[in-house]
């Protein structure tokens, strides 16, 4: 098993990528990993939620500064994730097959389910804690193209509902939301 597939198999397993996934809060993670990137609002007409990056894992946050969703962009052949022990940033090359990546589930005993397929791709989905993670095979290079025989990962999106805390007054600005 590679690196990325063990990484993206826990990642289904538990939704959590070592101390970021949906649910953590803001400020912990910058306590753990440092600054992320901060991108742009989602939608333009309000200030939250935000986009923050670490590696290239993009990040979801809410203005009470929970992460909502975690997306794992794999279709640039590599992986930037913090590791596990040293939480600095890690590359490993990304190439994951459906075939490799549900046996990898099986291995680390993932519950895991088909989601539904579109054209020219398919869905492998696992919840954890109301948490759902979804992980999408590409099945065709392209519109004429015949079927792929292994389908391979394009990129992986969890994504969980909350009950917003009340807001703090640290929360109330556009910053990590740390005292
Ligand atoms: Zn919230």
């Amino acid at each position: 098993m590679t690196a990325s597939t063990r990484i993206l198999a826990e990642f289904a397993r538990t939704a959590r990528i070592g101390p970021i996934g949906c649910g953590a809060a803001l400020p912990e993670l910058v306590a753990a990993l440092g600054r992320p990137f901060v991108g742009d609002p989602v939608d333009s007409t309000s200030r939250w939620p935000r986009w923050f990056g670490y590696g290239n894992l993009q990040l979801v946050v809410c203005q009470c500064r929970l992460v909502v969703q975690v997306i794992v962009p794999v279709w640039h052949g590599e992986i930037e994730v913090p590791d596990a022990r040293t939480h600095a940033m890690v590359s490993h090359p990304s190439e994951v097959t459906y075939s490799q990546f549900t046996a990898a589930l099986d291995a680390v005993g993932c519950d895991w389910r088909r989601g539904r397929d579109l054209p020219g791709q398919c869905t492998v989905e696992s919840e954890v804690d109301g948490i759902r993670t979804g992980f999408v095979f590409v099945t065709t290079e392209g519109y004429d193209e015949p079927p792929l025989a292994d389908p391979v990962l394009n990129k992986a999106v969890s994504s969980a509902f909350h009950d917003c805390p009340p807001l703090t007054p640290d929360q109330e600005g556009d910053d990590f939301g740390v005292a």
